[in-house]
């Protein structure tokens, strides 16, 4: 069939030959998944070599003379949006290649394993110096990395743009300068509020996983249209992969106690699942399927997560869902639970922190990366930066490293540049609330019917999923907002929701 999308011959061209590249992807991402969720462990040995084989072999495919010379035959031809973003994403991840020479990439890969294994000792011990000289090298990798990736102006620039394309440091702190002073004022304004309570009788409320499980399906089953491309399973970290355009799997985790985390978590990885699966057919097999802004991704999961799944009217509509899966929770009411799952709650857990902590946690991050690749700090120095940061910004400190500077498994990832799109992602999702329901109506009463859900998710897919990776996050708010993006929006959505809770 004739793909209505892309006409260009010598794009169609080089999309025949990327197939190939595609293919490899397609099972890759099948071994990491298999890897994550039921592979015995000692399969770990052998599946990282391959893996790691095929990452070489793609390479050297996308490497090869002729699909170099037809991206570059590109240059000067006319072509459409969707055409001009193969190619831009094809010449993102040529530069990659292409600027990085191999023996660097096999120190990075090599520092990053051996990181990974110590991170976690580290972190089971509480013990940072094990951990220190890792980070040390990670960040003197990464620093080498920006230099031969190149930048204009800072070197944690080519970082940031690794994982949201063009995203820079300047950008990043006109953001958290935006919203700093402001989510710090509601911060204490919930702080002094009568109806301020840390602890909440139900996070301690077990319940039986398989019942839980049975529960999650029938979720999914209530709001997805079409469960013949969609799996969930359980990990250790939630995660969803997108393994072909219709066949995405998606995990939860089962702690035991407080349904609300399992139930938020299938929520969030939904949103990321949804995404890739309601992109336009005609992208099937190439670069730009799916969403690859992290940015982007990050708002649809933070939208079904936070402003479906935790309204008060969705909850209300599986109730009894709830109670059924966990009788327990009768003694409940949905007001009762509502407030629960909304519940500011100052922590020291990033993954734990609620709706408007959650940037705070982030802009630690942001700063205390910056300054690493700055040079302003040493990694020594770093543990009580980290707690005297936590301290002025959340009022609490960190009494040991596990909850503290070793709690997150970025860093021992070489992931550094990744946290800021965590929470511009989330400030994405009030604008989508807002451009919803300007056009189709409250959310909280969109959320009460199946046909309403089915409308929430045919404007996402008309608007943002069918788009694939066409557009960088600042065009898609332009073209569907028609203005630009405002970290203020996040603000505005936050103080109306919890001056409303508290
Ligand atoms: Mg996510």
């Amino acid at each position: 069939m004739e793909n209505t999308l892309i006409k260009n011959p010598i794009i169609l061209q080089i999309l025949e030959k990327y197939r190939i590249i595609w293919a490899l992807n397609h099972l890759g991402a099948l071994g990491h998944w298999d890897m994550e969720t039921y592979m015995p462990q000692e399969g770990a040995r052998a599946r990282a070599e391959a893996l790691a084989k095929i990452s070489v072999l793609n390479q050297s495919l996308f490497l090869e003379k002729d699909f170099v010379s037809l991206i570059h035959e590109v240059e000067g031809e006319k072509l459409n949006d969707n055409e001009k973003a193969i190619i831009r994403v094809l010449k993102r991840t040529l530069k990659y290649y292409q600027k990085l020479p191999p023996d660097f990439i096999e120190e990075f890969t090599r520092v990053v394993n051996e990181s990974n294994v110590e991170w976690r000792k580290a972190r089971s011990n509480n013990d940072f110096s094990l951990f220190a000289p890792y980070l040390e090298k990670i960040i003197n990798l990464s620093k080498k990395k920006a230099d031969l990736l190149g930048y204009t102006e800072h070197p944690y620039d080519a970082l940031l743009d690794e994982f949201e394309e063009g995203l820079t440091t300047k950008e990043v702190e006109a953001y958290f300068s935006k919203i700093k002073g402001p989510l710090i004022s509601l911060l204490n304004y919930i702080k002094a509020s009568s109806k301020y309570k840390i602890e909440h009788e139900l996070e301690k409320e077990s319940y039986d996983t398989a019942r839980m499980s049975a529960l999650n399906h029938k979720l999914l089953k209530k709001i997805h249209y079409n469960l013949n491309h969609l799996r969930l399973d359980v990990s250790a970290h939630p995660f969803s992969s997108s393994i072909a355009p219709s066949d995405v799997r998606m995990t939860t985790r089962y702690e035991g106690t407080d349904f609300t985390r399992t139930y938020s978590s299938v929520m969030h990885e939904y949103g990321h699942a949804l995404y890739d699966l309601q992109s336009h057919e005609d992208l099937y097999f190439t670069p730009i399927h799916g969403g690859s802004s992290l940015i982007i991704h990050e708002s649809q999961s933070r939208f079904w997560e936070n402003i479906v799944g935790k309204s008060k009217e969705f909850l209300q509509s599986i109730y009894e869902d709830i109670v059924e899966a966990s009788p327990e929770l009768k003694k409940y009411s949905i007001d009762q639970i509502y407030t629960h799952i909304n519940r500011v709650k100052p922590g020291l857990i990033r993954v734990d922190a609620d709706e408007v902590t959650y940037h705070l946690h982030i802009m630690i991050r942001f700063e205390v990366e910056k300054a690493l690749i700055e040079g302003r700090i040493k990694v020594s120095e770093l543990a009580e930066f980290w707690n005297d940061k936590y301290e002025s910004y959340l009022g609490i400190r960190p009494k040991t490293y596990s909850e503290g500077i070793l709690q997150d498994v970025h860093w021992s990832h070489g992931s550094v540049g990744y946290f800021p799109t965590y929470s511009m992602g989330s400030a994405l999702s009030a604008v989508w609330k807002k451009e919803i329901e300007g056009k189709l109506g409250k959310i909280s009463d969109l959320v009460q019917t199946e046909e309403g859900i089915r409308k929430i998710q045919n404007w996402l897919k008309d608007h943002i999923h069918q788009h694939g990776s066409t557009y960088l996050y600042q065009e898609l708010v332009m073209r569907i907002s028609k203005r630009e993006f405002k970290p203020e929006e996040l603000i505005e959505y936050l103080e109306e929701k919890y001056k409303n809770l508290y």
